[in-house]
């Protein structure tokens, strides 16, 4: 697969791994990415979710670090002193169940090892011990990273089971304990029956977070059996007409709580886990049920009990009850079953049911209809199968609880708002015992040990309490005052905090930390992840290993304590206790503190768009409990995920390509563009092995340029160029394409600042080269030289190792990583130069195309530029639409007709006049403000420079080119083209 065809045809000495292999070596030689604490040097604190060792990258993975590393390249640029640092997740159980997966020997991972991963067997075969996974992947994932030429400082590295990094963990619970964020209680949280542990994201196959429902089950009497239905609006009990069951579910009869209740099997299990004593007694089909009427406690009524194919097992309790006035799915099952005769008459039933409508809004006032009825009707919805029934049952649904009045006729409700009579239903049930919480999972989710997860209500279980008022609040504050990237993600953020409540933050099983005040605990891992990137400033002094000799610049782990902790983090205590109390020297106490106060807080932190609702806000939520607002984090970076070729990544698919086998094949830094050019930041970018290609060969075409070019690197010009229109454009143009790509990626817009850096600068490129060619002088000049060195400074962050190759080839001192980033020079941005490029580019084209449509082989050109009257109206023009931003036609020519130094062409040419209108409008405002400011602009010049180019461009060099203006006394005019020349709009004609 490797595809060297290319670069031979090309015939370039360009080898990507020798390339990659030499500027790696010579970074870390020269320890060029090892930041120190620099008081005289503005810091840059930069960090990316650590990944998880329990597999190797795939290249969906590179994109989150790529864009981190790219950020971190350009602030170095920018002369920041960059602290870019990596540490390895081994908390909580993934590790753990893998390793168990590999001891029953299960097939698909074994093969997935083997056959994506090309793991050999004798080592799959030591995974057996969790840890040798671990530290497998650990250094596997290292070797990408710095293979991808990540400008990590290494010297930090760790992973979270180290001792000091356990310490520090255990400081921030004791912290978030002492602040009363930590609770013990009973809450219902994702469950894992076969590892007997709460699950979360990353516990679960395909890094799902379980989403719990919290439904309310309203108990209807029959015979002397419970029959619970599940829902999530008890207050529209008051207009159930009916039940649903569905005729072919088995259902149970269970002992629950002492009650005889009618349930699926499924409910059974599930109540189980909310810890309800359950015991099964007998079985009962569901068609045994229709036709029956169960006893509404709330309404005091009898209903019937309907059968309903819509009605799923694994939802609540298998019955539902009917609401057809509010719900669109009962609505259409109640149209449906009446006309459906067969059934009818298979169970004798009678459907003479009403429904009953019970709130109104603004958008479904009471009428004879039901909101259901209506909502139904707009939607087009004939039967229950059909799909966009969710749709029309979520929109009025919310329609019904923001904006919803229970009718005034309505038993203890009536009047109300929906909100507040659900309310007072949900107190009466529980308090009446005719009814109760059940909770399920909203999304299939299974634990990666392959088990579908559940939801336990866990007692006695630690929690973080993110429901806290006075927390969400400070969270809050925090996203208020840091910077979002991109913007638009910001409200997401707000989202979750409103919604988080507690939160189980232990576990009985897996790696990392106990907890502190109750050892059977151990932390998990989305709350030993939050405020870890205090510890990066640190981690170079901290020893985790006691038996090494003590040295006077570290401090063993095993005397950290949470004095050391107070005083370094947050400047509590006393310097000569904490010293001796960790054995080591104030003065080293103090470097440790020192470097802790420079680089913290955060400047930035990158992490993919799924970790919003968990591992971004927990960040969030943490500094705020255990940090003073001045360390809080300022900036947080979200980006999408990757595709690969238009299609998500998956094993059966079989379309994963883990990252170091890319990069084998086809070189880092296009790896590295192609993540980063396909798509904005918060969109998926979709990886293809064609733009993988086409992004190569743009490099080759950039180093081929630079090879044919070297001289003008080692000669130094003593004078530039005699100074041409187009070296003054060119000039203009590098200074906006920095201008244009530092904002755009200040603002993370990257793709953007790649196609200018990658396309534009290309096409500017070969625009000059043609203007110079056709005037027959070389390239080889420092405008060139300005180019070039300006394109490879750009490139750089995005692709070190070709940019550093590049630079040293142009005979410059390594290392371009370090340069500056190019600063605008706003005096060489010339908009009459670019004025001037487009007025030759226009011109040339015009001719083409008119030499391709009349097919004549062009001798002589006469090219008509307007006359001053079209030039002084042009300018009022200008003036005109500028100032009032307005630009009615039939305004402006009552104006024009009254200005008497234009009126006579404004009467005879009224056409003319409107596609002058038009020529401003389509220009942009800096280009009108240039326009208006400059006195006049002489088309002659640029025109008469463009000749060269033209006869070039239409293949005679022998070709006559005349250019008058429409005011000239010997115009050679045959056929009167001159008169439709406007400004910045020559007229032409050919013979
Ligand atoms: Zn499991």
């Amino acid at each position: 697969m490797v595809e060297n065809s290319t670069e031979k045809t090309l015939n370039l000495d360009f080898n990507w791994k020798t390339i990659e292999e030499k500027w790696g070596k010579r970074w870390t030689e020269h320890k060029i990415f090892e930041s120190e604490c620099d008081l005289n040097k503005k810091k840059y604190f930069l960090t990316v979710a650590y990944p998880y060792p329990n597999s190797p990258q795939h290249v969906g993975h590179g994109r989150t670090y790529t864009l981190a590393d790219v950020h971190a390249r350009y602030k170095r640029m920018k002369n920041y002193n960059v602290l870019f640092p990596m540490g390895f997740h081994y908390t909580g159980t993934p590790i753990v169940s893998m390793s168990q997966r590999i001891k029953s020997s299960d097939s698909e991972l074994i093969e997935t090892f083997r056959q994506i991963y090309k793991i050999p067997d004798e080592m799959i075969a030591s995974f057996k011990e969790p840890k040798k996974i671990a530290s497998y992947f650990h250094e596997e994932i290292k070797q990408g990273m710095k293979e991808m030429g990540y400008s990590i400082d290494w010297r930090r590295e760790f992973t979270t089971i180290d001792k000091g990094y356990s310490k520090l963990i255990s400081w921030q619970f004791r912290n978030l304990r002492k602040n009363g964020l930590i609770v013990q209680g009973s809450h219902p949280v994702g469950w894992c029956p076969q590892d007997q542990s709460p699950v979360s994201q990353h516990d679960t196959v395909g890094d799902i977070e379980p989403e719990l429902i919290e439904y309310d089950l309203v108990k209807f009497k029959f015979e002397d059996y419970i029959i619970p239905t599940a829902t999530l609006r008890p207050e529209t009990v008051f207009g159930v007409t009916n039940l649903w069951v569905n005729p072919d579910i088995q259902y149970v009869i269970a002992l629950v709580n002492n009650e005889k209740w009618i349930i699926t099997k499924e409910a059974a299990s599930k109540l189980e886990y909310l810890n309800l004593s359950v015991s099964v007694v007998s079985e009962i089909k569901g068609s045994e049920l229709v036709g029956k009427f169960v006893f509404n406690q709330l309404r005091n009524a009898h209903v019937p009990v309907f059968p309903a194919s819509f009605v799923d097992p694994n939802n609540g309790t298998g019955i539902v009850m009917s609401v057809p006035a509010h719900a669109p799915y009962d609505y259409q099952a109640m149209i449906d079953l009446r006309k459906d005769d067969d059934t009818i008459k298979k169970y004798g039933i009678k459907v003479d049911i009403k429904p009953i409508n019970l709130i109104q809004t603004d958008k479904f006032p009471s009428n004879n209809s039901s909101p259901a009825e209506r909502i139904l009707a707009q939607y087009l919805i004939s039967n229950q199968n059909d799909p966009k029934l969710e749709e029309a049952t979520n929109k009025l649904y919310s329609e019904e609880f923001h904006a919803g009045k229970v009718l005034p006729g309505i038993e203890i409700i009536g009047n109300l708002s929906v909100l507040k009579a659900r309310e007072i239903i949900r107190e009466k049930i529980i308090n009446e015992k005719i009814g109760t919480t059940m909770y399920e999972l909203k999304n299939v989710v299974k634990c990666r040990c392959g088990t579908p997860c559940v939801v336990k209500l866990l007692t006695n279980q630690w929690f973080i309490n993110y429901g806290d008022k006075n927390w969400k609040k400070l969270a809050y504050e925090l996203v208020d005052n840091m910077e979002i990237l991109p913007e638009e993600i910001r409200q997401e953020f707000k989202n979750v905090i409103d919604w988080l409540k507690e939160r189980a933050c232990a576990r009985k099983s897996g790696l990392g930390t106990r907890l502190p005040w109750d050892n059977e605990w151990i932390i998990e891992s989305l709350s030993d992840s939050v405020i870890y990137m205090a510890y990066y400033p640190l981690s170079k002094y901290i020893s985790n290993d006691a038996n090494l000799q003590k040295s006077t610049d570290k401090v063993l782990a095993d005397d950290l304590n949470d004095a050391f902790f107070d005083y370094v983090l947050l400047g509590k205590n006393d310097m000569n206790v904490v010293a001796r109390d960790s054995k080591i020297s104030t003065e080293l106490l103090e470097r440790i503190k020192n470097e802790f106060l420079y680089f913290y807080p955060v400047d930035s932190r990158h992490s993919g768009r799924d970790l919003i609702p968990n591992h971004l806000t927990f960040f969030i939520f943490n500094h705020t409990a255990i940090f003073p607002k001045d360390k809080w984090p300022k900036q947080i970076v979200v980006n999408g995920s990757v595709l690969m070729e238009g299609k998500k990544m998956s094993k059966s698919l079989g379309n994963i390509i883990p990252l170091r086998q890319a990069i084998e094949e086809y070189g880092a830094d296009p790896i590295r563009l192609t993540m980063l050019a396909s798509s904005e930041i918060l969109q998926d970018s979709d990886f293809s092995f064609d733009l993988i290609k086409g992004i190569r060969s743009k490099l080759y075409d950039i180093y081929r340029t630079v090879i044919a070019h070297k001289n003008i690197f080692t000669i130094t010009q003593n004078s530039l160029d005699h100074d041409e229109l187009e070296d003054d454009w060119i000039s203009s143009r590098i200074q906006r394409i920095v201008l244009e790509t530092t904002s755009a990626i200040e603002k993370f817009r990257i793709r953007e600042a790649l196609h200018n850096i990658l396309y534009l600068m290309d096409n500017d490129l070969q625009w000059y080269q043609k203007r110079k060619l056709a005037k027959k002088k070389s390239v080889c000049n420092n405008f060139l030289k300005e180019f070039l060195i300006t394109r490879i400074k750009l490139l750089a962050p995005f692709a070190p190792f070709f940019s550093e190759e590049v630079w040293e080839i142009i005979g410059n001192k390594p290392f371009v990583s370090f340069e500056s980033w190019p600063e605008v020079n706003d005096s060489k941005i010339s908009l009459n130069s670019e004025d001037n490029e487009k007025l030759i580019q226009d011109m040339i084209f015009d001719i083409q195309k008119i030499t391709k449509v009349t097919k004549i082989a062009p001798q002589k050109i006469m090219i008509y530029t307007a006359s001053t009257t079209k030039n002084k109206l042009y300018k009022k023009l200008l003036d005109r639409i500028q100032k009032e931003s307005t630009a009615n036609f039939g305004i402006i020519m009552k104006e024009l007709v009254n200005d008497d130094e234009i009126k006579d062409f404004v009467k005879r040419s009224p056409d003319l006049v409107r596609k002058m209108i038009e020529d401003v409008l389509s220009e942009s405002v800096d280009v009108r403000e240039r326009r208006i400011k400059i006195d006049s602009f002489s088309e002659m010049i640029p025109l008469q420079d463009g000749i060269s180019l033209l006869r070039n461009e239409i293949g005679n060099d022998k070709l006559e080119v005349r250019i008058y203006s429409e005011d000239d006394s010997d115009i050679y005019d045959p056929k009167q083209k001159s008169r439709f020349s406007r400004p910045y709009k020559p007229a032409i004609y050919i013979e």
